[in-house]
């Protein structure tokens, strides 16, 4: 412990100082690098190690598996296949389960399937309920718990001068990370810093001309790091439902409703409009990868009006009680005076992600239209989703009998795929299970790509800033 130059302790200097130090080095922001790396290495671990532990797998059973993000991070980066293998059949089998009458293996699925909806009258709602996650995504909780690390230790460390001069040199970060920091921050001077030095950071890159690839993480932070979602819809929109609907693979209702988001990202850039800057990280990241940043100019404004808006920021007025007094208050058990809170708060996107909400207005619209005969099984969201709505018996039946076939068959895929994993059988050809773990996390997390993780009632809804809400069951 050595003293501050402000006369506080300041902390000693943990793993987490040194990594932040060598980060504020590199292009982007520190703490979405930072997160995203520890979050993939805690998922490569449980790759390897965790798979086969029982409360792992009880918890991942509850949370019906990661959030649609971190489901394809995981299956597609931290695993070869076995561990999502392994832990999807157990997902799938246990939701098999809780359908009604379902307490036996996955054969009996399609029959107890074929008798639901002859029950109470809302027996769509029920079950439903049933399939909800009960806790919220493994990787999100570690993602949260990460991030509030980084963010209190740049906090504790701002007036350390390698780290403050690593700050104000380092390309900045981004704008819901800065809203993080700003939050919990315990002295003026900290926030007149940050509101500073990210000012300054924002002006310059905005002059980096055109290059939306570093203007745009800055302005909505990385993909699946901070993850934010925008409140649902009040209503739905069933226009135009059937243009969306089109043959492919997977969840019908998945693949319309990035359809439309993509549509509605192509419609932003093509008018130019300001609301780009209201899209998630991850429908951030998506409009970089439809090549929507033509010229970038957008962004480049977006980023200057911030920096010009931070550099303008008053000073903000020192505590009347004095640090010493703060910190009494603290140990009494009262609220600790947060000087920046009100500007973060200020900082936050005022409107929701325009392709979140046209994604969510797709979803329910394609969610009512689709014909389970015609168009093949739902993801678990989009079967709930297709549960909840208002529908005749013979549909709700029709829905889920497909629902327990294309459970049976990834059920039998994956434990033909773990089967020939066995060294004993590893001699044999690959057949039609060897894309098994990706069908298995498209069937229950949903497409690739999906942004929205809150579709299911009582799902986990992760806000920025935010640790994911562990709501219960509204349905
Ligand atoms: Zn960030
Ligand atoms: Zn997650
Ligand atoms: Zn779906
Ligand atoms: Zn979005």
């Amino acid at each position: 412990m050595n003293q501050g130059a402000r006369g506080r302790v300041r902390p000693a200097r943990h793993t987490s100082y040194f990594d932040l130090l060598e980060e504020l080095a590199r292009p982007g922001c520190a703490i979405c690098r930072l997160a995203k790396r520890t979050t993939f290495r805690y998922l490569d671990m449980l790759s390897y190690e965790n798979v086969n532990d029982p409360g792992v797998r009880a918890t991942l059973r509850g949370s019906r598996g990661f959030c649609n993000y971190h489901a394809w991070q995981f299956s597609d980066e931290a695993d070869d296949g076995l561990g999502t293998a392994i832990i999807y059949r157990d997902i799938i089998l246990n939701v098999g389960r809780l359908l009604p009458d379902g307490s036996g293996p996955a054969v009996s699925l399609r029959r107890s399937l074929a008798e639901f909806g002859s029950g109470p009258s809302s027996p769509g709602r029920a079950l439903a309920k049933h399939l909800a996650p009960r806790g919220e995504c493994l990787a999100c909780h570690q993602l949260d718990l990460l991030t509030r690390v980084y963010v209190s230790t740049l906090i504790e460390h701002l007036d350390d001068p390698q780290l403050s001069i690593a700050l104000s040199r380092s390309s900045g970060l981004c704008l819901p990370h800065l809203r993080q920091a700003l939050a919990r921050a315990e002295e003026p001077e900290q926030v007149e810093f940050l509101t500073r030095v990210m000012g300054e950071a924002y002006a310059r890159a905005s002059h980096a001309d055109g290059d939306a690839a570093m203007a745009l993480p800055l302005l909505v932070g990385a993909p699946g790091v901070t993850l934010a979602l925008p409140p649902a819809p009040d209503g739905f929109v069933r226009g135009e439902a059937e243009a969306l609907i089109t043959p492919g693979d997977g969840c019908p209702v998945c693949r319309g409703a990035i359809a439309a988001a993509d549509t509605r990202s192509r419609e932003l850039a093509s008018a130019k409009d300001e609301a780009v800057g209201a899209l998630c990280n991850n429908h951030a990241a998506r409009y970089l990868d439809l090549g929507l940043d033509s010229d970038g100019m957008i962004w480049g404004q977006l980023l200057a009006g911030l920096g010009e808006r931070l550099l303008g920021t008053p000073r903000p007025a020192a505590s009347p009680r004095g640090p010493y007094v703060a910190a009494l208050a603290a140990l009494g058990g009262q609220p600790v005076p947060r000087p920046g809170a009100d500007l973060a708060k200020e900082l936050a996107p005022s409107v929701a992600c325009p392709a979140c909400l046209a994604q969510q207005e797709a979803e329910q619209a394609i969610t009512a239209l689709v014909s389970q005969e015609e168009h093949g099984a739902l993801c678990l969201s989009h079967f709930a989703l297709g549960l909840l709505l208002p529908t005749d018996p013979r549909t709700l039946r029709s829905l889920a009998t497909l629902q327990a076939s294309a459970y049976e068959g990834i059920v039998a895929s994956l434990s033909e795929f773990i089967r020939k994993r066995d060294y004993r059988f590893t001699h044999e050809p690959p057949g039609e299970e060897a894309d098994s773990p990706e069908r298995a996390v498209a069937l229950v997390a949903g497409a690739r790509g999906l942004s929205s993780v809150g579709v299911l009632p009582g799902a986990p809804r992760p806000v920025a800033g935010r640790r994911p809400a562990r709501s219960g069951a509204r349905g």
